[in-house]
């Protein structure tokens, strides 16, 4: 694990930002360094997003503009992470946002992402553990909040972060204050290359920095046959195909209340559920789904028939045919 100090600007830049937009998703890229166990966020870059119906990316031009603006230095600092808001559905990481952030990872583990939900007025700052891919969403503790004037990294960030999230050490750890800066010249070389992987890692994550637009839960629900009215000791089939919503879905189906089938769906977006019509007169089917946010369901009614009405119905042997000839 690592600490994490942002620049009282770059916040305010990201509520902002957030903020002027309360119905459309924002998303950014954080510039900054590492220092010896604190990743210091000094400032932000953003440019156009395109939003679709269920996503929103940063524009192609928008990456080129920036990789343009880190070559020829306008932009200070490497990419050590992303930003992007939440609207109105807190401060989590979704399933896209553990892809995005793993793939940024690919490039050195020190890389955080920052949610914001303007609406609730909610920031976190996360990391996704590489073994697991589960999120880690870091502690108080482990963030600061430094003005203009202030040393970035606080006394109580000297100690190393708390054990039991602990990341590999970086390759070269660097002291936490440094003494003894090396001429320009010999600190140029690792700094283009560190310009280098940003601009790298900018082209190849391109196509991956998107955030999901959560939609609620809900489905269509197909039954066969399609009709309402079914016989004695038929089986109705019932299939929901879900959407919206982030699985895990968990579906439940109901007889007249009375809960038959429960299953938690982690891959897929169909549940189905058979029924054999096992009494006489009204039944209601229910189906519910819900991801943990939101939920949806639907009853449906049918009415069944006895089974001997089909004998009732069928012609006798040789009568006429009421339509003639
Ligand atoms: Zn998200």
């Amino acid at each position: 694990m690592f600490y994490v100090s942002i620049s009282s600007s770059a916040i305010e830049k990201i509520k902002e930002h957030a903020g002027k937009n309360p119905d459309k998703e924002v998303i950014g890229l954080l510039t900054g360094r590492m220092d010896g166990n604190t990743l210091i966020i000094e400032d932000t870059v953003t440019g156009e997003i395109v939003s679709e119906k269920t996503k929103a990316i940063l524009t192609p031009e928008t990456i080129a503009k920036i990789a343009d603006e880190i070559l020829s230095g306008k932009i200070k600092g490497n990419i050590i992470g992303w930003y992007h808001s939440h609207l109105g559905f807190g401060v989590f990481m979704s399933e896209i946002d553990i892809k995005t952030q793993m793939k940024m990872q690919q490039f050195s583990p020190y890389i955080v992402a920052l949610i914001i939900d303007p609406t609730k007025n909610e920031i976190g700052f996360f990391t996704v553990d590489a073994n697991t891919r589960s999120p880690i969403m870091l502690t108080e503790d482990l963030i600061h909040v430094y003005a203009p004037e202030e040393e970035p990294i606080p006394p109580r960030f000297m100690q190393p972060p708390p054990p039991q999230f602990f990341y590999p050490p970086p390759a070269t750890t660097k002291p936490p204050t440094e003494k003894a800066k090396p001429p320009l010249k010999h600190r140029k070389t690792p700094y283009i290359a560190i310009t280098l992987t940003a601009i790298i890692c900018l082209a190849i994550l391109g196509a991956y920095i998107y955030i999901f637009r959560y939609t609620p839960v809900k489905a269509d629900l197909d039954f066969y046959p399609y009709t309402n009215r079914v016989f004695y000791g038929e089986t109705i089939r019932f299939n929901a195909n879900i959407s919206g919503g982030q699985p895990p879905y968990n579906c439940t189906w109901y007889v007249d209340g009375k809960l038959k089938v429960s299953q938690k769906i982690v891959n897929g977006t169909s549940s189905s559920f058979n029924y054999t019509a096992d009494m006489l007169g009204t039944v209601k089917i229910s189906f519910n789904v819900t991801d943990n946010k939101t939920e949806w369901s639907k009853t449906i009614c049918f009415t069944i028939i006895s089974n001997t009405f089909i004998e009732v119905l069928q012609p006798e042997e040789g009568s006429q045919q009421p339509w003639g000839e």
